[in-house]
């Protein structure tokens, strides 16, 4: 396995010279498009890390299914999924249109922004800041890092700059999709995207998915198996924005990308995968991180179709 990643480190040097890093949120533009890096997390608990798998980078959208998680423990399924819905969209990841222009009553899926920000009004806490320190904790006990942290410049370009985010939110707010305090929402939204994570850490996240909600190394149950193949069957549907189609039929893994450069796969009963390269197509997906998971699908055949 460790020959076989460091091959496909290689293999895909040269495809960091495509796309575009993210610049919409400008500290993100800052991102070194050289970087390259994958980790394998198996469900005995070996771990298989090559390139640049150590440089942190924020999780942005892969944050979206860690407050998945959270909100369906706090609420439950069903009440969560009575605020938003479980479709595909075809269109990006920011898209306002269909809010007004198909008058849903809720968001498409939580792997859309306008998703994501509800689901962020659904994390409980007495405070905003107790509501991201759960997101944190959480994401800390699933990857088994306690320095996970929010990375805080992030967060300012973020918020000074989220402008569409706002707006999809006070959209919401307005048609009584979102109840609450837009603003807080939105602050929790934010730091959630903005929390700083390794290739490591992400895929041991796929990992505890891949193993039906319990950590490999401990044993420790996190989540419900029904949480975990809600979670997974979102992630094949709606996971890469809208590219999960064509992903679907050449990887065949569930997975969730974020403008960071990351994306967190999970093989359900075989590992999870964390790859990172911060250049990006035009869906916001890495275009090195997709072809790394592309040659690791074929070589291990690890499609679920
Ligand atoms: N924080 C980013 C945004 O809301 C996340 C987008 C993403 O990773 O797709 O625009």
């Amino acid at each position: 396995m460790q020959g076989l990643l460091e091959s496909i480190i290689e293999n895909n040097k040269d495809l960091v010279k495509e796309g575009k890093v993210a610049s919409y949120i400008p500290l993100l533009g800052q991102g070194n498009p050289d970087h390259l890096g994958i980790a394998v997390t198996n469900l005995d608990g070996r771990e298989y890390l090559a390139g640049d798998w150590e440089v942190k980078y924020t999780m942005q959208s892969i944050s979206k299914v860690i407050s998945l998680m959270l909100a369906i423990m706090d609420k439950g399924s069903r009440n969560v999924f009575s605020k938003v819905g479980m479709e595909p969209t075809g269109d990006g990841f920011n898209s306002i249109v269909n809010l007004e222009v198909k008058k849903l009553s809720k968001p498409y899926n939580p792997m859309i922004n306008a998703g994501a920000i509800v689901i962020s009004s659904l994390i409980e806490g007495a405070t905003v800041e107790e509501r991201i320190k759960r997101i944190v904790t959480f994401a800390q006990k699933i990857t088994d890092n306690k320095s996970i942290r929010v990375n805080e410049e992030v967060y300012q370009s973020e918020q000074e700059t989220g402008d569409r985010n706002r707006a999809l939110a006070y959209f919401m707010k307005s048609n009584n999709i979102l109840t609450g305090s837009v603003e807080e929402s939105l602050e929790v939204y934010f730091k959630q995207c903005s929390i700083e994570v390794n290739s490591r850490d992400i895929s041991r996240i796929g990992a505890m998915l891949a193993n039906d909600g319990i950590l490999p190394w401990t044993g420790e149950r996190i989540i419900s198996r029904e949480t975990a193949r809600i979670v997974k069957t979102i992630m094949v549907t709606c996971g890469m924005y809208d590219e999960s189609g064509e992903f679907a039929v050449h990887i065949g893994i569930p997975a969730k990308s974020g403008v960071g450069g990351g994306i967190m796969a999970a093989v359900p009963r075989r590992m999870g995968i964390g790859v990172f390269g911060p250049s990006l197509d035009e869906k916001g997906n890495s275009i090195a991180g997709i072809k790394m998971l592309q040659e690791l699908s074929k070589e291990l055949d690890l499609s679920i179709f």
